[in-house]
């Protein structure tokens, strides 16, 4: 096993890093139960790390860090499931469903994440119909505090006093703060495929359809191109196979367009890296960039092709959900656009826009709620600094009982989170009594766990 001690950690965005006493990349869960136990007994805390894609500092240790990028192996796949172990890459996972004509109902936007990394956090795509991808979790396996082996499958309650807690709406996103998850089992669904059809209208146009469309497709998402006032929208249904395998007469996808997609981040970053000096250049940049590349079109491809993207140029980003009873969402976008237009701030594109449906996970922002998302995010900033046009999307979003997603930047008090995340009190009480030392706490998840 690896061992480094004073190692240097540092997230994708470049916006956190620590300085860990002890590193770790454990060959075997028996290893990985000896660097839990050694906590316990030197009173150390623990934090695992994935791939690092959170923007928040949820994965920092200055004590012992710990990567299962040695523990990423598949275990089983069946007819209906696959079950992997923690440190397992999305890709991996993703390439292993394909041959096996295997897929999840929706997908995050991007492959790169760790399987454990990904469901700690809830990560989610787009779909009024679709929950995050922790809903996906069948069963969860793992290390606690005391080095005993926990596994959860759906409705196993655990019981504290006279209270009997539901162990799988806590375990399925965790943050890491129950402790090492070795093994998941994720159910799946047969290999589907999609058309798709991107096209450009304008921000009231939006405003107006935008939960028709939810309602109507599947999958549906939009990225508004702010001081542009244009908004690029993705619809996308399921097709039979049969199309699928026409898919040359239904697209009209040119190879212009996939030159331009291929090329899209190395042409950009240098105007990103620019506008950040030099802001008035960021409308530009967004009309540009919409114009040549963000070009209407209609795609044919599997699940995989068409809802998973490859990585971007950095950016830190921030990601809230807001409930859609009541107008909330719409309300709070609305405001967002007219306080943004008005301030004087430029933001880069997108402010990225979707929907998903209620879930039952105690930290899910879509607790018991249909939900709707709005991100945003500064590409090629990496201070830990809260940029002053993150802020201003911060203060919006605050008015109208946003939640934040947990692996992007937010700012809310740990009383509004109280608000906010009506199980976080049951979160914090069967974190405690699995976890009394606060062995698998840092400073951030301390200030939002500890009673
Ligand atoms: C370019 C980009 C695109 C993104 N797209 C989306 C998106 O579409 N939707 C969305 O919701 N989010 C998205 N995210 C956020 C991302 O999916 C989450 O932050 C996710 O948690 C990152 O996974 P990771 O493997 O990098 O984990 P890390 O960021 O390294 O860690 C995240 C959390 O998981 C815990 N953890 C990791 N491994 C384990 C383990 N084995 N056991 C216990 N805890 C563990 C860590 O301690 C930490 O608390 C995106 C991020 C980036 C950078």
């Amino acid at each position: 096993m690896l061992k480094v001690n004073n190692y240097t950690w540092i997230n994708w965005a470049g916006n956190y890093s620590c300085l860990a006493e002890n590193y770790f990349e454990p060959e075997t869960e028996e290893q990985i139960i000896d660097i839990v136990r050694f906590a316990g007994i030197n009173k150390k805390k623990i934090r695992v790390v994935g791939s690092g894609h959170s923007f928040t500092p949820l994965a920092l240790s200055n004590e012992i860090l710990v990567s299962l990028k040695n523990y990423r192996n598949l275990i089983s796949i069946g007819q209906d499931f696959i079950t992997c172990q923690g440190g397992m890459y999305l890709h991996e996972l993703y390439s292993i469903m394909k041959v096996n004509n295997l897929s999840f109902p929706n997908f995050g936007v991007i492959n790169k994440q760790t399987v454990a990394g990904a469901l700690a956090t809830g990560t989610h795509g787009s779909g009024l119909k679709h929950k995050s991808l922790s809903a996906q979790i069948k069963k969860i396996r793992i290390i606690q505090a005391s080095g005993d082996i926990l596994e959860i499958s759906k409705d196993d309650v655990l019981k504290i006093g006279n209270k009997e807690l539901n162990l799988w709406d806590a375990a399925s996103i965790s943050l890491g703060t129950l402790g090492i998850v070795t093994e998941v089992t994720l159910q799946c669904e047969p290999l589907f495929y999609l058309k798709s059809e991107e096209s450009i209208i304008g921000f009231d146009e939006y405003l107006d359809s935008m939960d028709e469309y939810a309602k109507k497709y599947e999958y549906f998402k939009a990225w508004w191109f702010p001081h542009t006032d244009k908004v690029y929208v993705f619809k996308a249904e399921r097709i039979p196979k049969e199309l699928y395998l026409e898919k040359d007469k239904l697209q009209n996808y040119t190879d212009e367009q996939r030159k331009r997609d291929s090329e899209i981040d190395v042409l950009t970053a240098p105007l990103f890296i620019k506008s950040n000096e030099e802001t008035f250049l960021i409308p530009k940049i967004n009309a540009y960039c919409l114009d040549f590349f963000f070009t209407p079109r209609i795609r044919v491809g599997t699940s995989f092709e068409i809802l998973v993207h490859d990585e971007t140029v950095p950016m830190v980003v921030s990601e809230y959900g807001l409930p859609i009873l009541d107008n909330y969402h719409k309300k709070a976008l609305k405001e967002f656009r007219d306080t943004l237009e008005h301030s004087g701030q430029k933001i880069h594109f997108p402010i990225d826009l979707r929907y998903t449906a209620a879930e039952s996970s105690w930290l899910s922002p879509s607790y018991q709620q249909d939900t709707f998302y709005i991100g945003m995010c500064i590409r090629e900033y990496h201070k830990k600094e809260i940029h002053p046009s993150m802020q201003l999307f911060f203060d919006v979003m605050k008015k109208y009982r946003a939640c934040p997603n947990w692996g992007k930047l937010s700012d809310l008090s740990k009383t509004v989170l109280d608000e906010r995340f009506p199980k976080l009190k049951d979160f914090r009480e069967l974190r405690n009594d699995l976890d009394p030392d606060g062995t698998f706490l840092n400073d951030f998840t301390k200030d939002i766990f500890l009673p």
